[in-house]
């Protein structure tokens, strides 16, 4: 995150703690005076005798027998001592509250999940044999990546001082001798330190090359021949791409000061905050900001936060937010009912800024992945046949608002059934992942794309008219075809044919005849000898 917004995210939460410091000796002051009017000196020696009778009470029942009773007079003595006692504990509140806080409250930096790659990354190589070299372009580049290859490290070095990459893969022997790669990577160790994960390689897997490795810093290493299908795994693994979304977190508390100063934590981490200070709101709030953590104060004028979070829960699409309450309740049993409800946690105030950002940090990226685990297919990561269909309802409904075209297209591997009978289902799965990753890679992040089938996926282009969907499949047909699969040691391409389709506004066609179109357009390009794109009409 850019270190001058931080500062100003600082200074917001500075402001925040010197508004609260301002406006203490009003509340003390406040306490004092609403004490003050329960509270005369006729009412303190009503409560005196009050006490007496009590303490005399509780003295007496036992010696007759009264167990309980005595126990009960004890209980109320205790709470009498208690009131009595208000005035002194009122003058140790008022001499603490001026001496200002007792601990500074740094703001934790939390880390963001990985960092954030814009379109196109860059990647470093560093190889020297340039056959070697070529191929881990060429391959590379078909997914979508930017690669700068270099012959030695010295040169790569150089390069980071002008631009860094979004990973480094290097080869640990080199011209400059055994293990150069891994020697001379010391230097770039603060490569780790910018969140830059490094990729070793080599035709050695012994223990004393693969530690060599990790003291280095590698994130990864594979031995050589490079399988690009792992390569690229491995960098998707490693790299966040720009499709990251920050947090969202909604924060339902009824002090404005509190809950302004967990949003501001909460934001320096990078995430993004709402707060609700008046629970009749809390819906609007769900579904316009669409949370994915609700952090619920438990106690609100207005309703407690047990029958806040019951509201959220009645509404099956809100089923599955987590829920974390926020209290200074410590009561194990009332804990537990707060939980029974259907929330996920607990957090006790005070409660530190760097626990705050990684207990809420954890649960939105458990809810983030067991999510797209409903939404996505698991083989690919692209949207499953039944999610895919919904957003492409949504999508075409939204086009028709907006008056805009829709382009949609259907794909299939070309004689995917010789493949799998060729080099085995093992391998056909990975041609399958190779084109869910170049379509990932090469689409707009506006574009869906799901897999419609076995073989089969179907790409949804908002805002786009035929001729640009067309072509842009086009480049895609080329792509693929030119990814060299890999089958033990022997390689072998394939390819798709594509069906194109077009909804364009003000006329009365419907999803499903879309969705017809495109079928009829990849049966035709299919009979036209396949690896080509047809178009509906
Ligand atoms: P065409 O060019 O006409 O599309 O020929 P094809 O062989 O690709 O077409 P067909 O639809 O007849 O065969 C598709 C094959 O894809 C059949 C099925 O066994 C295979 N298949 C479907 N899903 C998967 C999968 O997840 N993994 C693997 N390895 N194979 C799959
Ligand atoms: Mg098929
Ligand atoms: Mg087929
Ligand atoms: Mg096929």
């Amino acid at each position: 995150m850019d270190k001058q917004q931080n500062q100003i995210k600082r200074a917001k939460l500075q402001a925040l703690q010197d508004q609260y410091t301002a406006e203490l000796s009003h509340r003390i002051a406040a306490i004092q005076n609403s004490w003050g009017s329960v509270f005369s000196q006729d009412a303190y020696d009503k409560l005196n005798e009050l006490h007496q009778l009590a303490h005399s009470l509780n003295g007496s029942a036992g010696s007759f027998g009264y167990i309980r009773l005595s126990q009960a007079a004890q209980d109320l003595e205790y709470a009498l001592v208690s009131c009595l006692e208000v005035g002194a504990l009122l003058d140790h509140l008022h001499s603490i509250a001026g001496a200002g806080p007792d601990v500074e409250r740094p703001v934790e930096m939390a880390r963001l999940p990985a960092k954030i790659v814009t379109e196109n990354p860059l990647l470093y190589v560093i190889e020297d044999d340039p056959l070697l070299a070529e191929e881990i372009a060429t391959q590379l580049g078909a997914y979508g990546w930017g690669v700068q290859v270099f012959n030695n490290a010295t040169k790569a070095r150089e390069a980071l001082h002008q631009q860094l990459p979004a990973a480094m893969i290097a080869d640990v022997v080199l011209p400059e001798g055994m293990l150069a790669g891994a020697g001379r990577l010391q230097p770039f160790q603060s490569l780790a330190e910018q969140g830059i994960p490094l990729i070793l390689t080599s035709v050695r897997w012994d223990w004393e090359v693969r530690l060599a490795a990790a003291r280095a810093g590698a994130d990864a290493y594979l031995v050589k021949p490079l399988d690009f299908t792992i390569l690229t795994d491995v960098l998707d693994k490693l790299i966040c791409r720009n499709n990251y979304k920050p947090y969202r977190v909604l924060i339902v508390e009824d002090r404005r000061e509190m809950a302004e100063h967990y949003a501001e934590v909460l934001r320096i981490a990078g995430m993004e905050v709402w707060v609700v200070t008046e629970p009749s709101l809390l819906l609007d709030a769900l579904a316009t900001f669409k949370p994915e953590l609700v952090l619920m104060d438990l106690y609100m004028p207005e309703c407690s936060g047990i029958e806040a979070a019951r509201v959220i829960r009645q509404d099956a699409s809100y089923l599955a937010i987590p829920i974390v309450y926020l209290s200074t309740e410590s009561a194990r049993q009332h804990q537990l009912a707060a939980l029974q409800i259907g929330a996920d946690d607990f957090l006790e105030k005070p409660i530190t800024d760097a626990y705050l950002v990684s207990a809420v940090t954890l649960r939105v990226t458990r809810f983030r992945s067991l999510a797209s685990m409903i939404r996505q297919d698991s083989m690919t990561g692209l949207l499953n046949h039944i999610s895919f269909k919904l957003q492409l309802e949504a999508e075409f409904a939204r086009s028709q608002r907006a008056a805009s075209p829709l382009t949609f297209a259907m794909i299939d591997i070309d004689h995917f059934k010789q493949v799998n009978d060729h080099y085995g289902h093992l391998i056909g799965d990975q041609v399958i992942k190779s084109m869910a990753k170049l379509l990932r890679k090469r689409l707009r992040r506006s574009d869906m794309i799901g897999r419609y089938g076995g073989e089969e996926f179907a790409v949804v282009m908002p805002d786009t008219s035929l001729d640009t969907g067309c072509a842009v499949l086009d480049q895609l047909r080329e792509q693929f075809s030119s990814i060299r699969q890999v089958s033990d040691q022997k390689t072998f391409t394939c390819t798709f044919s594509a069906g194109v389709a077009t909804a364009l506004p003000g006329t009365s066609g419907t999803m499903a005849m879309l969705i017809q179109q495109a079928d009829a357009a990849l049966y035709e390009a299919k009979n036209r000898g396949r690896n080509q794109v047809c178009h509906a009409g």
